[in-house]
């Protein structure tokens, strides 16, 4: 079908969209991709904003027919400009759609590309530009992010909260990240001060943001899973996918390539704490269709990538944890990698303890979206506490450390006696 018709969201802008979509089949374009969605409804209710609103616009089919429409020309953006910017920003990118669909159609990632087109920043824009520097400056980046340490640790933030500060609707995310943020927000260079760095390292270590800026003790779990391999700590580089979801394409690739030539030629492996980051780097070398040579380079480097599944202990020792339950919302969460292990893991220490949920189930929002404009994170959040509560469940063990935070502040508030931890906190 594409050789015959393949239409562009954007076609003045061509670089600013993915031009090849992984998939079970192989790569497709984008439009063979929304095509292959036959519109049966199987995924509406492993949706958790379609079960919140029973609405077509927040179901994964109804945003696959619009992004279908809109390529096709048959539905205008313009006239409906507010309604599709609803329905594409509400999406929480939580990948549960493609866990559910019979041919793993990736919608996240459509929707993505239309979030892309219509030019929506979905993150507030003070947020939105001091996690650009990541890759622009990163120096600023690590400047302004121990300002906001010292902010938060020395109640700054409360202080700013109680004198009403933070209600003005472009700082009310303050309130949200002040909440979900450990108490005593730790960098992971802090905890690793006195280690050095070993000259023929056995694995690098990327980590997620999260473990390098928020939850220090997050990091230092992870890097202490790879002592036995030598590890180093690849500082002030990122994978670019907070680029790649928040902003433009052009700068996820600036920050892939710097990862690349920080990593090396070599055949260390690679390895990241979150399951979002190592997914993205498996599927780096369609960022770079356009560039035989970057293309070659991210090929190497995706077949570097581990997940920190693959260094945890066997037989992790496990005190007051009864009931438990893996959480494997993620963006791209079509392939499921990294899910096998930690889950073949989980079933040897928990066996009948393993509690799953099944497709129907409420997933968490991951990566820290709630951020985002327009969604229904919190309602989300609700639900899955709700589940848990049910359920009876003790803990909830995630692949990526910002959800953990997240499910971790509502189950303070509703269910206390359950917690979300990331894997990485299982010890040998
Ligand atoms: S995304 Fe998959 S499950 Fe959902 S309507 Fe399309 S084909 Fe069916
Ligand atoms: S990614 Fe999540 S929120 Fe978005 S359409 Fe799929 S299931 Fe729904």
């Amino acid at each position: 079908m594409n050789e015959f018709f393949s239409p562009t969201l954007d076609p003045r802008r061509p670089k600013e969209h993915i031009d090849a979509l992984p998939a079970p089949g192989g790569i497709r374009s984008l439009y063979d991709s929304v095509c292959f969605c036959n519109r049966c409804n199987s995924c509406a209710q492993s949706c958790p904003t379609f079960r919140l609103r029973q609405e077509e616009f927040f179901s994964p089919r109804g945003r696959n027919q619009i992004l279908r429409l809109v390529l096709e020309g048959k539905f205008k953006i313009a006239p409906y400009r507010r309604l599709i910017e609803k329905s594409m920003a509400s999406c929480l990118l939580c990948g549960a759609c493609a866990a559910g669909c019979p041919g793993k159609i990736p919608t996240a990632e459509h929707v993505l590309e239309m979030q892309r087109a219509l030019g929506v920043r979905p993150l507030p824009v003070l947020l939105h530009k001091i996690l650009s520097w990541r890759t622009s400056s990163p120096r600023l980046f690590e400047t302004t992010a121990a300002l906001c340490r010292w902010a938060h640790n020395s109640y700054g933030v409360k202080l700013l909260r109680a004198c009403g500060i933070t209600r003005l609707p472009f700082l009310r995310w303050i309130n949200h990240a002040d909440d979900i943020l450990p108490h005593k927000i730790t960098f992971l260079r802090q905890h690793l001060k006195k280690e050095n760095p070993p000259h023929n390292p056995g694995v690098l270590y990327l980590p997620s943001l999260e473990a390098a800026y928020l939850d220090g003790s997050l990091g230092l779990a992870a890097y202490q899973k790879l002592q036995g391999h030598q590890p180093k700590v690849l500082f002030g580089v990122s994978s670019g996918l907070f680029e790649y979801v928040y902003g433009s394409l052009r700068r996820a690739r600036h920050a892939a390539q710097k990862l690349m030539m920080s990593a090396g030629n070599g055949s260390t492996p690679v390895v990241t704490d979150s399951a979002d980051v190592f997914f993205f780097i498996k599927n780096y070398p369609r960022l770079f269709s356009h560039s035989k040579v970057w293309e070659r380079k991210a090929r190497r480097l995706a077949a570097r990538v581990r997940f920190i599944a693959d260094y945890l202990p066997k037989k992790p020792q496990i005190q007051g944890i009864n009931r438990v339950q893996i959480d494997k919302s993620a963006l791209f969460s079509f392939e499921n990698e990294a899910f096998e292990k930690t889950e073949k893991i989980f079933r040897v220490i928990f066996k009948k303890n393993l509690l799953h949920y099944g497709y129907k189930d409420t997933p968490t929002p991951p990566f820290g979206y709630s951020f985002r404009k327009e969604n229904l994170s919190k309602e989300v959040c609700f639900c899955r506490v709700k589940d848990i509560a049910r359920t009876q469940t003790d803990a909830v063990f995630f692949l990526s450390g910002l959800s953990a935070m997240e499910l971790n502040y509502w189950l303070k508030k509703y269910y206390p006696s359950a917690k979300a931890e990331h894997i990485v906190r299982l010890n040998g």
